[in-house]
């Protein structure tokens, strides 16, 4: 990273990041971890085949003592070699990170847990509670439909008790294309029976029934007020499951505008492609927030025209940092190296324009690097 410009190179806070998995990793399981699609690339073709691949071939391979652009398979076996501890030593310990903020409700029996996460990272993590995550163990964990709003309202309070953010994943499970006023009790109740009699007889417990989801999102509001603790929402670019035209967070508006009302920060992640309309909803709401974590790490070298777009709207005072990595650390490694790189050409721009200087530039980049997370969430 260059010295001269804006201090791009400050510690930040990851708002929004997941596990890495322990175990070292074959060929076929890290090209899984490259992908947000269930399936794999089509015979004969490569997961490093892309601009993500571009990225960990030329940006991660160094940190494994690696030329740059080793094949996908040199690659792979270098980092068998080492072992997936020392990897994830090498990567976590490279971010130049304050702190970690970890949701903890996708696929958490195969990842590093919070504490692990810390001792990897050496640095402070803390837990984000996923909420239709915990509504599925409620289920999971025998509660009758009857029982399920109770039960499921108790747990979820008892576990934001000890974590800094609730996250919703509404937009995966129902889009953000529904009724958001909260439910009464009786479409509560039928919503319950329904996603059981539909799933929990077939033995699968995702939660996508629209009334149960619509609950959650309530109850994690009330819990959000009652703590001060911001709520995650996930928009845009993701899964598979997702009907993308549905996820545009302006279809989003009459929730947000309520949770403004209740003074609840809202953190929107990722956002592509809906990264202009995520920086609008920040400029018109008190209470919205946005990152653009994730897609830096898909768009590789075009990461930059992304970024210009996060920041031609959304005031300085609400932009976060995420990388959104899941499973590799790599990913959580190219994420703060694709957010400095970024931002650095835009700001690098701004001052060579007239339009910026250093000064205010380091503002900016503190602004978004730590302040506006340490403004929202309470991580002492
Ligand atoms: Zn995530």
């Amino acid at each position: 990273m260059p010295t001269d410009g804006p201090s791009v190179g400050v510690p930040l806070i990851d708002h929004h990041c997941h596990g890495v998995v322990p175990r070292n990793l074959d060929r076929r399981a890290f090209e899984a971890l490259m992908s947000e699609s269930y399936r794999p690339a089509p015979e004969g073709a490569s997961q490093f085949d892309k601009p993500l691949g571009l990225l960990v071939r030329r940006h991660c391979a160094p940190l494994l003592d690696l030329a740059p652009f080793p094949s996908g398979a040199a690659y792979v076996e270098r980092r068998g070699d080492l072992g997936a501890e020392e990897v994830n030593r090498r990567f976590l310990g490279a971010c130049g990170l304050d702190s970690l903020l970890i949701d903890t409700g996708h696929r958490g029996d195969s990842i590093a847990n919070v504490p692990e996460m810390a001792a990897l990272g050496g640095r402070p993590a803390h837990e984000v509670v996923r909420i239709e995550a915990v509504a599925e163990q409620v289920a999971r964990g025998g509660a009758s439909a009857a029982e399920f709003p109770q039960a499921f309202a108790d747990e979820l309070a008892r576990r934001a008790r000890t974590a800094v953010a609730l996250k919703t994943i509404v937009a995966y499970r129902a889009t953000f294309a529904i009724d958001q006023t909260p439910p009464d009790r009786r479409e509560v109740a039928r919503g319950a029976d329904r996603w059981y009699g539909a799933n929990m007889a077939a033995g699968r417990v995702r939660l996508d029934d629209v009334d149960v989801v619509r609950h959650g999102l309530w109850a994690g509001a009330e819990l959000c007020r009652d703590l001060g603790l911001p709520l995650q929402i996930h928009v845009g670019f993701g899964d598979p499951d997702i009907y993308m035209h549905a996820c545009d967070p302006t279809h989003f508006t009459d929730y947000l505008r309520a949770m403004e009302e209740w003074r609840v920060p809202c953190t929107l992640l990722h956002n592509y492609p809906f990264q202009r309309e995520a920086a609008w909803l920040a400029e018109v709401f008190q209470n919205v927030y946005y990152d653009v974590g994730v897609i830096l790490n898909f768009a590789g070298p075009q990461a930059a025209s992304i970024m210009g777009e996060a920041l031609e709207m959304g005031p300085f005072f609400k932009q976060l940092y995420s990388s959104d990595a899941f499973g590799l650390s790599e990913l959580h490694y190219l994420g703060q190296l694709q957010f400095r790189r970024t931002l650095k050409r835009h700001l690098d721009r701004w001052i060579a324009d007239g339009d910026c200087n250093l000064a205010e530039a380091d503002r900016i980049v503190a602004m978004i690097a730590t302040g506006n997370s340490n403004r929202i969430y309470t991580l002492r």
